[in-house]
């Protein structure tokens, strides 16, 4: 029989999976299904990208990487980051980024302070590498952001890793300067807590946009700050992120990435080259799609009697509350989860329960698809729980 590793225990696959799984299979039987739960621009990749994997793959760079990546990609990442090559990391995914930080740093029962909403897979990253997550709730009425004295009543002489994302999957907060500023001053005092600051969706803001590593300079020799291709070249299927952090904590992911996957693909590093090289306007055009997209998710989602949702200041996603459809408040629904099986089932539409995020009582709404399959969304949605409370 197989034995299942008890590192495994309580993960499963992702709950926004399950769901676009779910979607799926009411497609095959016949139904007309709108997903708006996956975090995967519609756009495509760029042209000039997919020419320049076309030319690497000819040109004959299809031979094993440098397991810390390509050097002309890691140098490119550096000039922009203002870092040295050897502080650079290419990886799988910019998720591989972070699974090789848990496996390079975490020892049994060290801990990992993640504020809730977090990105899924956060917490069964930390707990695959033995470590144990610590969830800080960040309710909507403080901008689902961390304050410094919850960080500081959290740490404790196990904490490792905070991890910070901005802006978020999936409340779209942007941390302010002087936000993190006020984190790092906690941090200040626990010279032993690291910081993972996730900034995959950067260059989706909508907001002013600071990174970590320049509004808390001191924190430099304990920050790894995680970025990518995926979200905003559209290129989620090239799987290729990179981290950023002091060499030794590099060379141990290096250490850990070359026993998993001996470095991320050639070709797909060269494409990210040239996304990484290209005109800044596609960047800007982008942006303002999601801008657009943003307003009209924001309006929708307000008309809706019983849903609260604040406007998220950059990546692609609306966290809106939900408190007001539930039992506890007088509505029809359990939780956040019931709500959203019950709105695939009857009105065919797929949205991630908060629940997957560590914040139940709301859900997830991702606004990367077409503007007419979110209209279309948005207006099942809304008649569905109109007929419900009628
Ligand atoms: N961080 C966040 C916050 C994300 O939303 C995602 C993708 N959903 C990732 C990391 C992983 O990105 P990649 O596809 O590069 O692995």
């Amino acid at each position: 029989m197989f034995h299942r590793a008890n590192r495994l225990n309580g993960i499963e696959l992702s709950e926004i999976v399950q769901i676009s799984e779910a979607a799926a299979r009411l497609r095959s039987e016949g139904r007309d299904v709108l997903a708006l739960s996956t975090g995967e621009p519609d756009l495509p990749t760029p042209a000039h990208v997919v020419e320049a994997a076309h030319a690497a793959a000819l040109d004959g760079k299809t031979k094993y990487p440098p397991t810390a990546g390509v050097l002309d990609l890691r140098a490119e990442i550096a000039r922009q980051a203002k870092a040295e090559v050897a502080e650079v990391i290419v990886s799988t995914g910019a998720k591989q980024v972070i699974a090789n930080a848990m496996l390079a740093s975490l020892d049994p029962g060290d801990e990992v302070i993640m504020p809730a909403p977090y990105w899924t897979s956060y917490s069964d990253i930390v707990r695959m590498a033995g470590g144990t997550p610590v969830i800080l709730p960040c309710p909507m009425d403080q901008g689902f952001k961390l304050l410094p004295e919850q960080l500081e009543a959290a740490i404790t002489p196990r904490t490792r890793w905070l991890m910070l994302n901005t802006p978020s999957n999936p409340s779209g907060a942007i941390y302010t300067q002087d936000e993190i500023a006020a984190l790092a001053s906690v941090l200040s005092r626990h010279p032993q807590v690291w910081v993972l600051a996730d900034e995959i969706y950067r260059h989706l803001s909508f907001t002013p946009f600071v990174s970590v590593a320049e509004a808390a300079p001191d924190l430099a020799d304990r920050l790894l700050i995680v970025d990518g291709v995926a979200k905003a070249w559209s290129m989620t299927g090239w799987r290729i992120g990179w981290g950023m952090g002091p060499v030794e904590l590099i060379k141990a992911m290096v250490a850990v990435q070359g026993q998993v996957t001996s470095g991320a693909c050639s070709i797909a590093q060269w494409a990210s080259l040239a996304a990484l090289t290209g005109s800044a306007d596609l960047l800007e055009e982008r942006r303002a799609v999601f801008s657009e997209r943003r307003n009209l998710v924001v309006a929708g989602l307000n008309a809706v009697p019983g849903l609260r949702c604040a406007a998220p200041d950059g990546a692609f996603y609306a966290f809106p509350s939900c408190a007001g459809l539930l039992e506890d408040q007088g509505g029809p629904f359990k939780n956040d989860a019931d709500f959203c099986t019950w709105l695939l089932e009857d009105a065919g539409v797929a949205l991630v329960p908060g629940r997957a995020f560590g914040l139940p009582g709301h859900f997830r709404l991702s606004f990367a698809y077409a503007q007419d399959t979110i209209a279309a969304g948005l207006a099942r949605l809304k008649a569905a729980v109109e007929r419900k409370l009628s």
